[in-house]
């Protein structure tokens, strides 16, 4: 045999897939530059990172992507039917070779008859649906459990990056103050997002607001605490000026998802965006210094609230376009 030849093991084969699979990826994510309502914003395009694991569930669940399992088989976790995370798990479950087991409390007729958006996509790439059975509280070894929406201190490596990735944007652009704003779910992308942005900067100028989309501020707030009680780490929370109920149809949210259509050319998430947007747009005097507002993504999402917003005001989209 030629010593010489340079044998590949499997560590190096694993290394150069994990090289291929982070080229393929955009990131650092883009940032566009767009006028609404008046206003100038950055828009940090984190939708865009990859057709199929993009938004804050791919800087989420980065670590999970990148990090070396070598005995799990099994990837597990739990929520709801329609949720963003479930899809981007069965993403990451069928990029890393592994059985994806996914809980929920119940699937409703409706679905289950017309399967579309997250739900068909991650059954398409081989979830294993679990329908109102408890959760397995018992720890196996070839099993990795997923907490809900990645609510847990792993998320913190993809968003560290985004971190880094934000701050070298703004030095490159010379700003000197800089506002952040995302909608918030548990509130982990925004608490990691404002905590690590604190570490890196000498002195601050960069500030994350969020506002609570899922629950309260009381929720909010509990779920910062959890994640770092340091409440100096913590975002600044805006409220909308009404309290909206998570996956519930309003007429204006669906207004406002059409005109950022329309005004931007940008396809945002119907559930969270148009309460984010909302707020931006009734805080306006706080976001004079320039403003990068992220797009997390969820854009699968979508399939399942447009089928619903159509059917419940089937001529708004005709006063748009
Ligand atoms: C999951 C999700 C959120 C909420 O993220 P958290 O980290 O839970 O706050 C916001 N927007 C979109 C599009 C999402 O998919």
């Amino acid at each position: 045999m030629n010593k010489h030849l340079k044998i590949l093991t499997a560590s190096d084969e694993t290394n150069l897939q994990r090289e291929a699979l982070f080229a393929s990826l955009q990131l650092p994510s883009p940032v566009h530059s767009f006028v609404f309502c008046n206003h100038h914003f950055y828009l940090k395009r984190d939708d865009l990172i990859d057709s199929d694991f993009s938004g804050n569930k791919a800087r989420k669940f980065y670590y999970y992507l990148f990090h070396q399992f070598p005995e799990i088989k099994t990837l597990r976790s739990y929520g709801s039917a329609q949720s963003n995370a479930m899809y981007s798990l069965s993403v990451l479950a069928k990029m890393r070779g592994w059985e994806f087991e996914y809980y929920v409390d119940h699937v409703t007729e409706y679905l289950k008859n017309n399967p579309h958006g997250n739900y068909q996509k991650a059954l398409e790439n081989g979830m294993h649906l679990f329908v109102g059975q408890k959760f397995p509280s018992i720890k196996q070894n070839e099993v990795l459990t997923i907490e809900e929406g990645g609510r847990q201190a792993e998320s913190m490596f993809g968003i560290m990056l985004l971190a880094q990735e934000i701050v070298a944007w703004k030095n490159e652009k010379n700003l000197e103050k800089l506002c952040i704003f995302l909608p918030s779910g548990t509130g982990t992308t925004a608490l990691y997002l404002q905590k690590y942005l604190s570490v890196y900067q000498k002195k601050p100028t960069i500030f994350v607001y969020t506002t609570p989309c899922v629950g309260d501020v009381e929720y909010l707030k509990k779920q910062f605490d959890l994640l770092e009680p340091d409440e100096r780490y913590h975002p600044v929370i805006l409220i909308s000026s009404k309290k909206y109920h998570f996956g519930k149809l309003y007429k204006e949210h669906y207004e406002m998802w059409l005109k950022l259509r329309h005004d931007t050319d940008v396809i945002f998430d119907l559930l969270y965006d148009p309460i984010g947007w909302r707020v931006v747009l009734e805080n306006i005097s706080l976001f004079e210094a320039s403003t990068l507002y992220l797009h997390q993504g969820g854009v699968l999402g979508n399939v399942s609230m447009l089928l619903r917003y159509r059917r419940k005001f089937p001529h708004l989209e005709k006063e748009f376009f």
